[in-house]
Formats: C-alpha cells, sequence, structure tokens
C-alpha cells in the first residue's frame, strides 16, 4: 500500500503509482507467462485442479512452489531406527498387506510394509480408490513421510509411495525435491515428491534468457550471491545441501531487494511530487520556547525528530513521517515543537486523539506550555457544548485560534481551518485509515503530518510494512525513569498482592486495576469488571479508600469524572478496562495491577505498563493469571517480568505470532514474502535495503546501463499483472 497518506490507494493504485514511474516499453511475454497445460503429463483437469488447489496457472507459479525439503535418496531409513521425532522418514520395503479397515468415519485404507528389520504401517483416509488402484501388494515401494506411532507401532499416514525399480538405491547423493501438495491431489496422484517430474520437466525448457539476471553485478559480488538462473535450478534440484542454501539465500535477497525497491520508489514519487508547505523560518515562538520554558532538558531522541520535522517541513514536500517512540518517551512534546514551528510560519495545528481523557489531557499540557507564548488553543470533543463548539469552529475557520486539540471530532466535515499546516495523529494505530485520509483532505495542499505511535514495531517489519514513509524511532526515555518491576502471580497470591497494593497506598501512591477489554457484546466481560470492582472494594473499603471506575460503555461525563478524580488523587484505585491503555498520564500512580493477564497480547500489555513509571517513584506491575497456562501466555508473561523495552518485547511478538498479526501494521503483501522472513532474514534485509538506497541515490531513474535488468524486470511483472487481468 502506499504512504498511510495517500490514501484511498489500495494495493492496486499503488502499483499503478509505481509502475508508471520506472515502465514506459512495451511489455514482451516470457515462456514464463505459458499455462502449466503445455507441460506433458498435465492435462486440462489437473490444470484445473493445481489451480483450485494451490493457485497454480503458469510456467512461473511451478517454478516458484519451492519445494520444503529434499530428501537423499541414496539414505534409506530401516524401520526399527525410525524415531517418534523424526521429520520424515524414506523406507523401502515389500507391502505385504493392503485392506480396508473400519467403516463410517474411522474407514480407512491400511498396507503393511516390511524391510530386513520390521514391520511399518501406512493409512489413507481419502483417496483410497486411488491408492488400491496404484499400489499391489508382493511389490517393492519407496515410501516417504512423516512418522507417527500409534499404539506403540510406526505408521505414515498418506505417505508419498513409488515404485522400487524407478530408483535404485546406491550411488552418489541425490537431493530430491519434496513440494507442498495436498489431500486432495495426492489423492489424484501428484504427491509432494510428485511434483518433481514436472519441475525438472519445467526447469529443461527454460534457459539462462528466461530467468535472466535482476539483480546488478556489483551487488552480486559483494554479497556473494549466485546468479538467478542457477539459484531456481538449485532450489528445487540442488547437487549439493550447501548448494541449496546458497540458492535460498540468493532468492530471499531477490525477495526483499524488489519489497524495499517498491517501497523506496513510491516515496521518492511522493517526495517528488507531493506539494507541502514550506515552513521556512525558526521563528520566535519556537525560539522562546526552546531557550526560556522548555519544562525539562530534551532527551538526544528528542532532539534528532525535532530536526528531522524541520528539515521536512523546510523543504517544500509534504512530510508523512511516523514516530515511532516508546511509551513515555516524550511524544507530545515533540509534536508541540512542530506546532511552534507551524505557528512561526502562521500556520494552524491541530493534534488528533484517540480518546476524550488522553485529548484533554493533551489539552492540559499544551495549555501549561504555551503559558507566556501568544497562541489561542482549543479543545473539541464529542462532548464539547454546543456554543463552545460554534465558537471553536469560528476561531478555526478565522484564523484566531492556532492549536486545535480534540478527538475524532476535529475532523468532522464542519471543522474548517484557515491555514491549517501541520497535522498531527497521536497513538496511531486506533484510527482507521479513512479517518486519516479526512484530516488529510482538509487542504488543497496537504498539512505537514506527523503519526505518532506508542506500538513499537520491530525494524525489520517497519522496513517493509512502512517503507513508503519517513520515519523516525525514538529509543530514549526521559532520564531519571526508574526501570518498572514487573512480578507473574497466579490467582492464589492474590491476597498477598493486595497487601502489597495497600502498602504502596499508605504511602501515597496509587494503583490501577485492568481487566480485559469489554467487547460490545461481551456480558461475561462486563461481569467480570464489576465483580472485580466489588473484590478489589472489599480489600479497599470506604471511607478509608475511594475508588475510580472507568470502561469504554460509560457516559463520557461519567468517564471523565471518574478519571479526573483519579488524575487529582481524589480516588486512589482506578478500576478500568483498557480504555486506560493508551497515553494517559498519571505520574503519582505506581501500581498496575493486570487481571487475567493472559487474555492479553505482549505489545497491549507493555502499552498498559506504560501506565506507570511515570514519576520518580519505584514502580510495579504485576501479572495476575490463572493457574493453568498454556505454552504462549507463560511465554508472554516472561517475557515481560524480563523487559521493559518496547522494541525488545515488540520483536518477541513478532517472532511469536508472525507479522501478519502485529497491531499496527497494515494488512498489506508488503509483509508477505514468499521464501524471506522478517525475524530470520533481517541481516538479509538490511543489506537489501542499503543496496537499494544506493542505486536509486544515484540513479532513479534506473538508466544507468548497470540498472537496465531491474527496469526491465519491473516491466516483465507489469506484462504479467496485465496478463492476469485479461486471464
Ligand atoms: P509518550 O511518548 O508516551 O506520549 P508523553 O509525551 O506523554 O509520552 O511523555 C511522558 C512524560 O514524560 C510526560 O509527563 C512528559 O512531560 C515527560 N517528559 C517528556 N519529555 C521529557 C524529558 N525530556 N525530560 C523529562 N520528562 C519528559
Ligand atoms: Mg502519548
Amino acid at each position: 500500500m502506499a504512504g498511510l497518506f495517500i490514501t484511498g490507494t489500495k494495493d492496486k493504485a499503488t502499483k499503478e503509482i509505481f509502475y508508471s514511474i520506472v515502465v514506459d516499453a512495451t511489455p514482451t511475454i516470457s515462456i514464463l507467462q505459458n499455462p502449466i497445460g503445455y507441460l506433458q503429463g498435465i492435462n486440462s483437469q489437473r490444470s484445473e485442479l493445481l489451480r483450485s488447489e494451490l493457485n497454480i496457472v503458469t510456467f512461473k507459479d511451478l517454478l516458484e512452489h519451492f519445494p520444503y525439503r529434499h530428501i537423499d535418496r541414496t539414505r534409506v531409513d530401516k524401520i526399527a531406527s525410525i524415531q517418534p521425532n523424526q521429520d520424515y522418514a524414506y523406507v523401502s520395503g515389500k507391502l505385504l498387506q493392503l485392506e480396508i479397515m473400519g467403516s463410517g468415519r474411522s474407514r480407512r485404507l491400511v498396507g503393511l510394509l516390511k524391510d530386513d528389520t520390521g514391520l511399518l504401517e501406512l493409512v489413507w483416509f481419502q483417496g483410497i480408490a486411488w491408492v488400491q488402484k496404484a499400489i499391489h501388494v508382493g511389490n517393492t515401494y519407496l515410501v516417504f513421510g512423516k512418522p507417527g506411532f500409534f499404539m506403540g507401532k510406526a505408521q505414515i499416514a498418506h505417505p508419498d509411495i513409488e515404485n522400487f525399480s524407478r530408483h535404485q538405491a546406491g550411488g552418489k547423493q541425490s537431493l530430491e525435491p519434496i513440494y507442498p501438495s495436498t489431500e486432495k491431489l495426492k489423492a489424484r496422484g501428484l504427491t509432494g515428491a510428485g511434483f518433481a517430474k514436472y519441475s525438472s520437466e519445467l526447469l529443461q525448457k527454460l534457459t539462462e534468457k528466461d530467468i535472466p539476471e535482476n539483480i546488478p553485478g556489483d551487488i552480486l559480488k559483494q554479497y556473494k550471491l549466485i546468479s538467478r538462473f542457477d539459484a531456481y535450478r538449485q532450489i528445487h534440484f540442488p547437487v549439493s545441501e550447501k548448494m541449496y542454501q546458497q540458492a535460498l539465500r540468493r532468492l530471499k535477497f531477490e525477495e526483499l531487494f524488489y519489497g524495499q525497491l517498491r517501497m523506496q520508489l513510491i516515496k521518492m514519487r511522493r517526495h517528488r511530487f507531493s506539494k507541502g508547505f514550506i515552513f521556512s523560518v525558526v521563528g520566535n515562538l519556537f525560539n522562546e520556547f526552546y531557550n526560556h520554558h522548555l519544562p525539562f532538558t530534551l532527551t538526544q531522541a528528542q532532539k534528532k525528530v525535532i530536526k528531522e520535522l524541520r528539515q521536512d517541513t523546510a523543504s517544500g514536500r509534504q512530510m508523512n513521517r511516523l514516530l515511532q517512540g516508546d511509551v513515555g518517551s516524550g511524544k507530545t512534546m515533540v509534536a508541540f515543537m512542530g506546532m511552534l514551528l507551524a505557528a512561526d510560519n502562521n500556520f494552524q495545528s491541530v493534534i488528533m486523539a484517540p480518546t476524550e481523557v488522553l485529548a484533554s489531557q493533551h489539552f492540559e499540557s499544551i495549555r501549561s506550555y504555551i503559558t507566556h507564548l501568544p497562541l489561542q488553543i482549543a479543545l473539541l470533543t464529542g462532548s464539547t457544548p454546543a456554543k463552545e463548539r460554534k465558537k471553536i469552529l469560528a476561531g478555526c475557520a478565522g484564523g484566531t485560534i492556532h492549536i486545535l486539540i480534540g478527538t475524532h471530532a476535529v475532523i468532522e466535515k464542519k471543522v474548517i481551518f484557515k491555514n491549517l499546516g501541520f497535522a498531527v495523529v497521536d497513538e496511531q494505530h486506533k484510527f482507521g485509515v479513512a479517518q486519516r485520509a479526512m484530516l488529510w483532505a482538509k487542504n488543497e495542499i496537504p498539512p505537514h503530518v506527523l503519526v505518532m505511535t506508542a506500538t513499537p514495531i520491530p525494524r525489520t517489519l517497519a522496513l517493509t510494512a512502512y517503507g513508503d514513509l519517513d520515519y523516525s524511532v525514538m529509543d530514549e526515555l526521559p532520564p531519571g525513569r526508574k526501570p518498572i518491576t514487573t512480578m507473574h502471580y497466579n490467582e492464589a497470591a492474590r491476597p498477598r498482592v493486595m497487601d502489597f497494593v495497600r502498602a504502596e497506598i499508605s504511602k501515597g501512591r496509587q494503583a490501577y486495576f485492568i481487566y480485559p477489554l469489554i467487547e460490545e457484546s461481551s456480558k461475561l466481560d462486563y461481569e467480570n469488571l464489576y465483580k472485580g470492582y466489588e473484590e478489589v472494594k472489599a480489600f479497599f473499603p470506604e471511607p478509608r479508600y475511594w475508588i475510580s471506575m472507568v470502561h469504554g460503555k460509560q457516559p463520557a461525563l461519567q468517564k471523565e469524572v471518574n478519571m479526573k478524580r483519579f488524575i487529582s488523587g481524589d480516588t486512589q484505585i482506578m478500576v478500568s478496562t483498557t480504555v486506560i491503555e493508551v497515553g494517559v498520564n498519571v505520574p503519582n500512580a505506581s501500581v498496575m495491577v493486570i487481571e487475567s493477564a493472559e487474555k492479553f497480547g505482549l505489545s497491549q500489555l507493555h502499552q498498559l505498563r506504560g501506565r506507570v513509571g511515570r514519576g520518580s517513584d519505584q514502580s510495579y506491575c504485576i501479572l495476575l493469571t490463572g493457574r493453568k497456562l498454556g505454552n504462549d501466555a507463560y511465554e508472554r508473561m516472561k517475557i515481560m517480568v524480563a523487559t521493559g523495552n518496547g522494541f525488545e518485547i515488540a520483536e518477541k511478538d513478532l517472532e511469536m505470532r508472525g507479522p501478519g498479526e502485529i497491531e499496527g501494521t497494515r494488512q498489506s503483501g508488503a509483509v508477505q514474502f514468499k521464501l524471506a522472513s522478517l525475524v530470520n532474514d533481517k541481516a538479509a534485509l538490511e543489506a537489501a535495503r542499503a543496496s537499494v538506497e544506493n542505486i536509486l541515490s544515484t540513479d532513479p531513474e534506473l538508466e544507468n546501463p548497470g540498472h537496465i535488468m531491474i527496469k526491465n524486470y519491473l516491466q516483465q511483472q507489469k506484462a504479467k499483472t496485465k496478463w492476469s487481468k485479461v486471464g
């Protein structure tokens, strides 16, 4: 997808932008576009099956249907030596029996294979008729598959099976590919090993000219990569394990290289064609505040990002910057300094927060920052009274309000700015794409946009999913923060936990009790929250203690009153759902108890925990879980206890859940690779990125003779897109 704010662009539109930059010549159709029906033995029925089962339509699809492993045909396992934890077994033996057993759902075909060491059971639940026709008692077969043990007996379900005569054992090592297949294909005789005859035939048809090199020679040399043609042959039919690894490395690099190229071309184009307001002066407001009213010394990371904002906004192109900073790293101040730059250049600013609580907190902070500055600010939310609202709208349209702070309310149609120059979206992942686009649509020339997110995502993911955006990281917390102590207990320890919380409160601190999210429809969650509230109340009775309760379904006013009482210290305890997850800042709150912590994901736990540890006191986060935890849940608790670093947690999250699941990343093809993995191929990704940057910085149009291959390859991709649209 294109940049967050070139929105409305789905993948297709982006592709068009992307290709139109690079591609202008007429596309040529290569042999790789041939339908697989052109191969021997693939009739129309089989073609259709390959299409519906594996989406394999063309030669290219088949070429890119990579084997998931190779087996060495010269090494045959003895049945007696098969181990339960073995990945696959490859056995040669005589078929002694083949009969149908059971009936109804347990109906199955069972074969018995014998070698000189023992017996192996073969089982089929599907495609029985086909198997019965294909193999015969008394013959010798080669059998391949993942062994299991049933009642102590070795067994392979749905094995790959073939006649022994085709493969005489012995001779030199020969690695044969095993491909992903499906039950349905296997039942029709296209087993994981069966694909090999097609890929082999295909590779014989292809010459070097059909798989032309698409990575410049100097890069191949630099990273010691084998040629593309060799890589495709070796990944299917490697001459050795080492060559297979070489092939894999080369093709992963190619994937990452073109992924990065695509992102950076989109970014380049945006930089070149998107006009932006020019904040040419760093004027009085910025300097006055910076020199005289900063409430604290900025961290190096804050300074760095402010400098980036200054450069961006002075460049003449529209800024579209993603700011990632861990919870508590001080993003608000950075945004505010950007607003001062805007004001210095007579532009208005807006900051949009995902909740009212957060919006009013931003309002209070910014109000305190501007005490000595001649600036007008306003807070606009869903609950702003009509009269006040009218005044604010007039102020925005007339230009008397310099900074507007609010919730979604700020992007409503009625809100018109005189000259909006800078827009900040806080806690990005809470907003949908459409809402961000509306912010952008407010001007003919779009305002500079700063998107701030407090859910760090791993660098590898950021590079791939957000590689088209300008991207800043604040990886430093303000000085003096004490690391939060995190502990994990099961419910049995609840009384002890309560004692601990009581002791902290008696020192003047405040505490949060967090319950799993209230879903719109989930009555159960409500009950949990109210039950929890009663429970907490029993431990902390009035009038000695006072408790606030906040949840998503409360009327706004009630929520606000409860929140304010906690912020002001009137209540010592906040019982809440995850609505307090984002942004809330109560430095005196130093204890957080997260109930049913196993129900939360890593990044959410980290977000929640970020609500404490904001003051100078030692803070605590207590994760309460059930006694029995699944492996994943246990692992999450362990990680939370072990580290407080959001970026580290994000890495773990990526490892545990995979790139598609991480919050804040777009559901885009950009993170889906055939071979490369964002977890395991970090170094390759960095290398690919550096190479792409290098190329584009000297040859943005890809016109150097050495880069023509890149252009040609992109062109070929385009041809394919068109072709499949027609087909
Ligand atoms: P986040 O990045 O999570 O949005 P905030 O902007 O809410 O963080 O800042 C968290 C707290 O840290 C606030 O109380 C803020 O005033 C304070 N803060 C921000 N920058 C600094 C700094 N450089 N030195 C000390 N405190 C800071
Ligand atoms: Mg914040």
